[in-house]
């Protein structure tokens, strides 16, 4: 490959922006609209392409974001004003590998040394690294990681100071440090083939860099993930939720009720989602919950087991006391005894409460056409 470890390269940027040039360029952008510092400032920092002709990019954003139109003269004076702004000297440093904390790497919340570890794996594994840029003080301003691919690397994850979180200021940044080929791969074009929890992508563009032009437009990397773990404790997936947990945390099981891709249950889930089988035929085995019929007396069956029923409404009881109505069975809440013992469906046309006595005939039944003598 063309970079090396410990590689470091010099450059000037705009990475900061002073407040006396954002005052000064408020107050002429307040002659035609009714913005402030706090949006100029954001302007400044958040939208500005440092490629561009400074003082007609800070027009387009201004349009764009606010919707306020500038003089010529007005957009000449602030281009001469931000072009005085003098580059700052920048150091950018290669490494190979993230070895150290997350401080070490700009920023200290970083998910690449919490929830989403695996990524600095991966990363390594890889072949990957850091890029970081440091001031004149020599204090730590931004960082963006690298992947090596094909002939090239791709930079992406951009973090840091003012411009520093954007992708064409680290474009710009490597250029002018290393004289190598940078570009800016937008996110549809730009993507990192990998699950969350292998590598975690926060930045949706990335930059391709290498000693010779990227001749293609689409970039689409896929590490291997496949690391050994250098930064992480290995992690097993559990066969329910499918979520990665430590193998302190996993419990396996086996039962001939439950089929998963695997007998490995994380510790949750077996005391939420799976019962242990209390009656019936299948009585001590373990089951999904999902798959479990809790009856009276605190007895749980299997959902197949032949002791238990669904009838047609999806109401269980104890096959046995099932009710035949017309050929098909019932559970007995659902069941309706009319004043001869006769059985009815709940719900259906073949029986009539009678409104006088508040008993039940068969829906055709005498005490209907030759009136309620109940009384
Ligand atoms: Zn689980
Ligand atoms: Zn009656």
């Amino acid at each position: 490959m063309f970079y090396a470890n410990g590689q470091k390269g010099k450059a000037g940027a705009k990475t900061n922006w002073p407040y006396p040039t954002i005052v000064e360029v408020t107050k002429l952008v307040r002659e035609v609209s009714y913005l402030y510092t706090d949006s100029i400032n954001y302007l400044l920092t958040n939208c500005l392409n440092p490629n561009m002709n400074i003082g007609k990019a800070f027009a387009s954003a201004l349009y764009k974001q606010f919707k306020v139109s500038l003089p010529e003269d007005t957009k000449a004076k602030i281009g001469s004003l931000l072009s005085a702004v003098p580059d700052e000297d920048t150091e950018v440093v290669l490494t190979l590998g993230c070895k150290g904390s997350a401080r070490d790497y700009y920023n200290p919340d970083s998910c690449w040394w919490n929830g989403y570890a695996r990524s600095r794996d991966v990363l390594e594994y890889n072949g990957g690294g850091a890029l970081r840029a440091y001031n004149e003080d020599g204090t730590l301003i931004g960082r963006a990681w690298f992947l090596p691919y094909e002939d090239w690397i791709v930079v992406f994850n951009c973090y840091g100071d003012g411009n520093l979180q954007h992708a064409q200021t680290w474009a710009s940044l490597i250029n002018k440090a290393f004289g190598w080929y940078a570009e800016v791969v937008k996110t549809d074009d730009f993507s990192i083939a990998v699950a969350d929890e292998d590598l975690f992508v926060n930045d949706a563009a990335g930059v391709i860099v290498g000693t010779k032009p990227y001749p293609r437009k689409k970039v689409h990397v896929r590490p291997d993930v496949n690391a050994p773990h250098i930064y992480t404790r290995p992690t097993v997936k559990c066969a329910v939720c499918g979520l990665r947990v430590s193998v302190h945390n996993i419990t396996e099981i086996h039962s001939p009720l439950i089929h998963l891709d695997s007998n490995l249950v994380c510790n949750y889930c077996l005391n939420t989602n799976i019962d242990t089988i209390s009656a019936g035929k299948y009585a001590g085995q373990l089951a999904l919950s999902s798959q479990t019929i809790f009856m009276s007396d605190n007895r749980t069956y299997y959902y197949k087991d032949p002791e238990v029923y669904c009838d047609p409404f999806g109401c269980w009881c104890f096959t046995e006391e099932a009710i035949n109505v017309n050929g098909t069975l019932y559970a007995p809440c659902v069941i309706v005894t009319d004043v001869y013992g006769g059985v009815h469906v709940r719900g259906m046309d073949t029986y009539q409460y009678c409104l006088s006595c508040g008993k039940i005939f068969p829906a055709d039944d005498p005490h209907f056409t030759e009136g309620c003598n109940e009384n």
